[in-house]
């Protein structure tokens, strides 16, 4: 229950409740579960949107902890009740308002010119100069859309997921220092896409995921978090251990990728860049003049190199080229062999199916075998595809190779 003749009794009356999202609440209502959930819940959600909650054109001004006056937030019963409520209402195009301006929308009282003069001290304190506006953030009036017009749910969630994902350019720019390039937001929505395509193997991809989020933890970031004494690369010591020091320019990383660069120009007979945005991040845009199906192979036998560099994340030296070869050609073997097993198996497939078939007679089961036969079959020949192109440049470079 909110006091009696407090002020947030005012703010019920003259405010709607989602005021309260930004609220500092007094005390005695801070163990309101509902309201204590709708703060929790907000600044949750301007974390993952990344937007400042208290700082922008839809912020509330009243009691905002982020400004303050005598070192406490604070609320003018008559600015309320004029209608006054969001920062937004405060601001002109690209200005604040003058008091002149504010008294005729909004009809305040000429003694009320002390208290503006005020506000727009603080607003200048606060944004660095009376013509900086605030930064615009429409999640909340998108909420509002929402609200009430049924399978809000289902709205919420998609709003969401839709910003999460656009709002990966702080991990673009990241990475843009850290290479030293500029991606296009294009290039950058293609070297996410090609995270999913990079294998048909979970784990695999899990691992593309993680390197492309930076999870990893580098030397310097458990340095950082005090879980290290030192920040340089556990390999060769010399160096500050960065995320991009560990995947790439390390001594050991570079001898490494090297090996295998060499090795897939012989099988090739082409060249391509020798770039961290390719053997890092899996970019396909230095691929771009290489064929399609020959692409796809440097990429599966790239991210086979960055699994090998991440399985031994904490060692002080990495595998020899052998063992990537090795491993390549195990994926190959292991794939082709048992093709005719796998043939084998569902042919088995198609006597058990067709005698359920006509024991129980569906055609609900029977559809169902031909999806799930059809999704496999396309499955089992883009890998056996990938094999060939392998395994036909496998055998015309045999000998060639000084491993
Ligand atoms: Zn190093």
């Amino acid at each position: 229950m909110l006091p009696p003749g407090s002020t947030f009794k005012v703010l019920c009356d003259a405010l709607p409740p989602l005021h309260f999202v930004t609220a500092t609440l007094p005390k005695e209502t801070q163990t309101n579960p509902i309201l204590a959930n709708m703060q929790w819940i907000w600044k949750r959600i301007s974390i993952k949107l990344k937007f400042n909650l208290h700082l922008n054109l839809s912020a509330y001004i009243w009691l905002n902890p982020k400004l303050k006056i005598d070192k406490k937030p604070f609320l003018w019963k008559e600015w309320v009740e004029k209608g006054i409520t969001l920062l937004g209402d405060l601001y002109e195009d690209v200005t604040v308002k003058s008091f002149t301006e504010l008294k005729q929308q909004y009809g305040l009282s000429q003694h009320q010119i002390w208290s503006y003069f005020q506000i727009r001290h603080l607003l200048t304190q606060t944004f660095g100069s009376a013509s900086i506006t605030p930064p615009s953030s429409d999640v909340l009036s998108k909420v509002i859309k929402v609200f009430g017009t049924g399978h809000e749910a289902s709205k919420y969630y998609r709003l969401l997921l839709k910003n999460f994902i656009s709002n990966t350019s702080g991990l673009k720019s990241a990475w843009e220092t850290d290479i030293n390039l500029t991606f296009t937001d294009e290039e950058w929505e293609n070297i996410s896409k090609n995270c999913r395509k990079m294998s048909g193997e979970l784990r695999t991809r899990l691992v593309q995921f993680k390197i492309i989020n930076r999870v990893y933890w580098s030397p310097l970031k458990l340095h950082r978090a005090k879980l290290r004494d030192s920040p340089n690369c556990w390999r060769y010591g010399g160096n500050v251990g960065t995320l991009l020091h560990m995947l790439w320019s390390c001594l050991a990383t570079q001898i490494f990728w090297f090996n295998i660069y060499d090795n897939i120009k012989l099988i090739l007979e082409s060249d391509f860049p020798f770039c961290p945005s390719l053997f890092v991040l899996g970019d396909p845009l230095p691929l771009k003049d290489v064929p399609s199906a020959q692409a796809e192979w440097v990429q599966s036998a790239l991210m086979l190199g960055r699994k090998l560099i991440v399985k031994e994340w904490k060692a002080t030296s990495l595998p020899s080229v052998r063992v990537w070869f090795s491993q390549l050609g195990i994926v190959a073997v292991s794939a082709s062999e048992p093709m005719f097993f796998i043939l084998f198996i569902y042919f088995y497939y198609i006597y058990i199916y067709l005698f359920f078939y006509f024991i129980f007679f569906t055609f609900f089961k029977l559809f169902l075998f031909v999806c799930l036969l059809l999704l496999q079959c396309v499955g089992v020949f883009r890998g056996w595809g990938c094999v060939c192109v392998w395994v036909s440049e496998k055998e015309k470079k045999d000998g060639l190779l000084h491993l």
